[in-house]
């Protein structure tokens, strides 16, 4: 830390991104990326003309991304705000509607290690509601908050999904608070409360293309919500880098969405690699947290979860490790190719015999 770092950020802790080491190659289970690449459209999308325009501004309204997903979510354009990546969003949704003195902000205690960085950067006062035993996010722990809430769902690091109706039920008795909630693994199996936004002012959905559409180099996230929680959102955006999403992007996010079904496709092959992965390591002695995500959060009585992340990764296989104590035996692990799971599988398999935790 320098000496001229603000007073107010001397003891802000920031987020831990996963790692994106260079030093091997990994199977790279740590990240919840896609392992399927960008569909055709967007490879073609990025052409040399395209690239030739970076010497422009981009379009600061996003406008053809925004008719793009406001034509599939049936919504109107004023409905979206699009921006850098979901982290962008929830950056500025703290800022926007998470006012310390008015109200604080309320999210589950083992969730998305960003809500915390961020009501820490605004001196927002968060209370961490505990999951219930089963590590599920408990839909009655949020009815009547009196705060900003604030739900990944599926939630991460467990990748257990709320319903539809008890996200209402949650959106329903906050009429004068914002509920958030988070989409960015929604494509994995979960149901989305995007429709409720069409019934709901208070509620704002954010969801990424860094999961289910392949983008996470991209940097892309958009969010659907009321027209006038969308011109808050604009109002900050505008207000700290109006230009934040670039040209490349933009065609790549239209694109992707000429080709959905290509995606979708691809969500269905990860449930599949998620089964076989959740049932494989079952059958080792692993419980398996039901995950409607594209990872799966799991611990064996056999082995510490830091000592098989640390063999794992001296394999070459890469998956991601929490130190938070409710959680630390457990390892979130990607789900990747079929292929990558049954690597995943083989190691997990040989380093429990190696270590004697087999006996
Ligand atoms: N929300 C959740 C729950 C996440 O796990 C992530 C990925 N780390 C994000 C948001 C951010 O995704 P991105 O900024 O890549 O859109």
């Amino acid at each position: 830390m320098s000496r001229f770092l603000a007073e107010r950020y001397a003891s802000l802790e920031a987020y831990t991104p996963g790692e994106q080491p260079t030093d091997m190659k990994y199977i790279k289970l740590n990240t919840n990326e896609s392992p399927f690449p960008p569909s055709p459209a967007v490879i073609r999308a990025i052409s040399e003309e395209s690239v030739r325009a970076l010497r422009l501004y981009p379009d600061p309204e996003c406008g053809a991304l925004k008719a793009a997903l406001a034509e599939h979510f049936g919504f109107e354009k004023r409905n979206i705000f699009v921006s850098n990546g979901s982290d962008d969003i929830l950056n500025f949704s703290f800022m926007a509607f998470c006012d310390g003195k008015k109200c604080g902000v309320a999210f589950p205690e083992i969730s998305y290690g960003f809500y915390q960085v961020y009501a820490d950067l605004y001196g927002v006062d968060a209370k961490k509601i505990p999951l219930a035993s089963d590590f599920s996010v408990r839909a009655e722990d949020y009815l009547n908050v009196g705060r900003t809430v604030v739900i990944a769902n599926p939630n991460a690091p467990t990748g257990i999904a709320l319903s539809k109706n008890e996200i209402e039920r949650i959106v329903a008795s906050n009429p004068d608070h914002i509920v958030l909630i988070d989409e960015a693994y929604v494509d994995f199996g979960a149901e989305s409360a995007v429709e409720l936004v069409h019934k709901y002012d208070n509620l704002l959905v954010v969801r990424t293309y860094s999961k289910s559409y392949s983008l996470a180099g991209g940097r892309l996230g958009f969010a659907i919500g009321s027209e006038a929680l969308i011109d808050d959102l604009n109002r900050i955006k505008y207000s700290t880098n109006p230009y934040n999403v670039n040209r490349l992007t933009l065609l790549a996010g239209v694109a992707a969405m000429e080709e959905h079904d290509y995606y979708m496709n691809h969500c269905r092959t990860i449930e599949a690699n998620r089964a076989y992965t959740t049932d494989a390591l079952t059958a080792l002695g692993f419980e398996v947290l039901p995950s409607r995500a594209n990872f799966v959060f799991a611990r064996s009585p056999r082995i510490g979860g830091e000592q098989l992340y640390l063999e794992l990764k001296r394999r070459g296989i890469l998956v991601r490790h929490f130190k938070t104590e409710s959680i630390r035996e457990f390892n979130r692990i990607t789900i990747g190719t079929l292929d990558e799971m049954k690597s995943l599988v083989a190691a997990v398999e040989e380093i429990l015999t190696a270590t004697g935790a087999n006996d």
